[in-house]
């Protein structure tokens, strides 16, 4: 059998502190691999320039006048880390591949662990997904909001292992079934595990970022753990539904019995607590629905608008 020809992805925003060590690191990696002829020796490094202010295009630039192993792309302004992982595999499938592995520019995911990756792929796997073995680096506030996140994904039926992240491997048919999904904000976690194709685990541990500071602050968390949410499952809406179903019954049930005291013993209620408790507790519960809906409409009219999901400015193949 042929040996499999590699992409790594990597996305990079304002990274012009680390990716010339990433490329570095990446390309001893590729080289490893093709000595212990696990590899094609055609595989290569795809870097997407997520519009960095920086000067990290000129430095890709300059890797690939040296070596042509390493390519990119630069999109016209920043669209987001999963707008870049997203145009990588969607590049690295047009300029031909077998697999792909994202790994961030930072190089916090382990990138010893792609052998193993490329071992689960040669045994059969189409999606190879990384787990970290712990949250070490995160701080307490990131842990805890992350795994509440996946529990609720989880709940909603997403069925995402709770320490997943972006480093994965995808095989050409999961690349292939990519395209037929033209949904703009595609949640990339969620829709490889839900395509059904075999996955398998590599858990890995996550390294201390050495240079540069998080491009993801508490915002773009939000945002990117709603839109998980509003593009994967309508349950939230449903709940809503049942919701208003058993207060409206409990609504009803109380409606009697003012009705059935003022028949009966003609004695005007004095309820004052119970009125404010239920007024305060019914408006906030009838916004923070009215919330989870806009959220919906929102996605529903991003999607409308059938924006493109990015725009590439230049490319380096
Ligand atoms: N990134 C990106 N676009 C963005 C923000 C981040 O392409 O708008 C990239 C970034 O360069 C890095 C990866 O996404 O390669 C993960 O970002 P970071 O390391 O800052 O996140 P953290 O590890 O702190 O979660
Ligand atoms: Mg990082």
């Amino acid at each position: 059998m042929n040996k499999p020809i590699l992409a790594i992805v990597v996305p990079c925003y304002n990274e012009e502190l680390c990716v010339e060590d990433t490329a570095e690191k990446l390309l001893m990696v590729l080289e490893d691999l093709c000595t212990k002829n696990k590899i094609n020796s055609e595989s290569y490094i795809y870097f997407v320039d997520d519009g960095s202010k920086d000067s990290t295009w000129e430095i890709i630039s300059n890797l690939h006048e040296k070596n042509k192993k390493i390519k990119g792309l630069k999109f016209i302004r920043n669209f987001g880390n999963q707008k870049a992982l997203t145009a990588g595999y969607e590049s690295v499938r047009e300029l031909g591949c077998d697999c792909a592995v994202s790994i961030d520019a930072d190089l916090q995911q382990d990138e010893l662990a792609i052998e193993k990756f490329i071992d689960k792929y040669s045994e059969g796997a189409d999606i190879v997904s990384g787990i970290r073995n712990s949250r070490k680096t995160d701080n307490l506030f990131k842990k805890t909001t992350a795994i509440m996140f996946y529990k609720l994904m989880n709940m909603l039926g997403a069925n995402i292992p709770v320490n997943h992240s972006d480093f994965r491997l995808i095989s050409k048919k999961a690349l292939n079934i990519m395209e037929l999904y033209p949904e703009k904000a595609l949640f990339l976690r969620g829709f490889f595990n839900d395509v059904g194709l075999k996955t398998s685990y590599v858990y890995f541990d996550v390294k201390p970022r050495l240079k540069g500071e998080s491009k993801f602050n508490f915002l773009k968390l939000m945002a990117l753990a709603l839109n998980g949410i509003t593009s994967f499952s309508i349950v939230p809406l449903r709940i809503i539904a049942v919701l208003g179903f058993i207060m409206a019954l409990f609504g009803f049930i109380i409606g009697l019995e003012a009705v059935f005291e003022k028949i009966f013993f003609n004695n005007a209620p004095n309820g004052w607590a119970t009125t404010i408790i239920l007024l305060s507790c019914f408006g906030g519960l009838q916004i923070f629905c009215l919330g989870i809906i806009g959220e919906y409409v929102g996605q529903v009219y991003r999607e409308v608008k059938a924006r493109p999901r990015y725009i590439k400015e230049t490319e380096l193949k």
